[in-house]
């Protein structure tokens, strides 16, 4: 398995708290009411808007327009108050947003009853729309819901209150202006809710991305009505296998890195694990690489390791995943392959080093590698970590026994017994794979 033929993460940022935005809603609501209730309980006041309400019609055009601002002053104590509750409390539920969806329609309704003639309460329905679009935008259709449901009771009392009162001769007609609201606010909703959904799965595609997993694709075929998002979807998938390899290749060798092939071992031990299939680690290390360096310098040795990679991945099988691990090492995954089948490939790989040759130095310069071998059955999701231990001992066991060879672990190896100072020592044979 090679990686695709080229960045950093960005944080994602966190989801915008109920609190926060009732907060500065808050503000607006008190901007809003001031301005457009009391704005209108002034206009009748001055007797520029003169038609009856219900409330007038029984008490009176000023004695009602005082009610009026009485409602007004407690929706605003109201909003004080939850603003004073949200300050110390700092969080917010769904049913502190639910209560301010309530009080609002409460006040835009009773202040209707309280001061406009019934003919004109579907003018309310029209300002409802924007209370109803922000409680969606904001927080979502539960909360839409409720808002949709006090439009419809208020509406209706309201409407069936100055029936009662002798003073909506066309109720049929104000419920079928209720029914029009209802169809295209319910529209409204499902689109929101729709492109919110929409949002939401390309946020987790862009998630995964930082976590350096590019295994996700913005499915766009799921997209009915294509948008903006399905743009940006677009332009994601069509970076996604660019981004991949950034992120996941050497680019030095043009092998996996350790996160590839971190991630490559993930994604083939939960494949092995369902059939119980057989796994085999490959670890290399190339003899006496330092002297590459000492002679030839440097950049000849990277030039070198660039044509390792090469030779290491065309040698290697399409399914297996060749990375390299440190400087000059290697490490292979071979899935669904058992011990005959990493020997075989391990053989290849040194007759491969033996015949071929590197151009950097010259192919008569004769390079080798040491391998070590570590085959189990995949029973458990440690297999990969145990399997690159092992193979890492066996390796350090073909290392000490004169190099360009190759060694199978076994139970009971012990390469590091303190003869190689520095090196990881691991008590292998007690990493049981089928305790797990
Ligand atoms: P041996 O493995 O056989 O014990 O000997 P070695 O000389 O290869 O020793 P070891 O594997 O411990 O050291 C690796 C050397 O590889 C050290 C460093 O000079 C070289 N090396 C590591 N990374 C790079 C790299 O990216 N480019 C180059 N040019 N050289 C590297
Ligand atoms: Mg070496
Ligand atoms: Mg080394």
């Amino acid at each position: 398995m090679n990686p695709a033929p080229a960045p950093q993460a960005v944080p994602a940022s966190g989801d915008l708290s109920n609190a926060e935005i009732l907060q500065w809603q808050g503000k607006f609501r008190c901007v809003f009411v001031l301005l457009v209730g009391f704005g209108t309980i002034a206009l009748k006041w001055t007797g520029v808007l003169h038609s009856d309400s219900v409330v007038a019609r029984s008490m009176g055009a000023h004695p009602a327009l005082l009610v009026g601002a009485g409602l007004i002053a407690v929706y605003l104590i109201f909003v004080q108050l939850m603003l004073a509750l949200l300050a110390r409390r700092g969080t917010a539920g769904q049913d502190a947003v639910i209560l301010a969806v309530v009080a609002d329609m409460a006040l835009l309704f009773g202040a209707a009853y309280v001061v406009t003639p019934p003919s004109e309460y579907s003018r309310c329905l029209i300002i409802a729309i924007f209370p109803v679009q922000f409680t969606q935008l904001y927080f979502g259709q539960r909360a839409t819901l409720y808002n949709l449901a006090c439009v419809t009771v208020f509406f209706a009392v309201a409407v069936l209150a100055a029936a009662n009162h002798g003073m909506m001769p066309d109720v049929a007609e104000r419920f079928w202006d209720l029914s029009l609201f209802m169809v295209g606010t319910l529209l409204f909703v499902l689109l929101q809710g729709h492109i919110a959904n929409r949002l939401r799965r390309i946020v987790q595609v862009f998630e995964k991305a930082q976590e350096g997993d590019f295994s996700l694709e913005y499915d766009e075929t799921a997209d009915k009505m294509p948008d903006a998002i399905t743009v940006v979807g677009r332009a994601y998938n069509r970076m996604r296998g660019h981004l991949e390899t950034i992120v996941l290749t050497d680019p030095l060798s043009g092998c996996f890195n350790r996160r590839g092939f971190d991630q490559l071992a993930t994604r083939e031990v939960s494949r092995a694990m369902r059939g119980s299939h057989p796994m085999s680690v490959l670890a290399l290390d190339v003899d006496h690489f330092k002297r590459i360096n000492d002679e030839y310098g440097h950049l000849t040795g990277d030039e070198v390791l660039r044509e390792m990679g090469l030779l290491l991945r065309e040698t290697a099988r399409l399914g297996d995943v060749v990375a390299r691990y440190g400087g000059e090492e290697f490490e292979i995954l071979a899935p669904d392959t058992a011990q005959e089948g990493a020997q075989i490939l391990a053989d290849r790989i040194q007759h491969a080093f033996r015949t071929r040759g590197f151009k950097a130095v010259g192919v008569e310069r004769a390079i080798t590698i040491s391998i070590g071998i570590a085959s189990d059955i995949a029973r458990n999701d440690q297999i990969a970590q145990v399997l690159i231990a092992r193979a890492d001992e066996a390796l350090y066991v073909a290392k000490r026994n004169g190099r360009d060879r190759t060694e199978i672990w076994h139970p009971g190896m012990r390469a590091f017994d303190g003869s190689l100072p520095g090196r990881r020592s691991i008590e292998l044979n007690a990493l049981r794979l089928d305790e797990r």
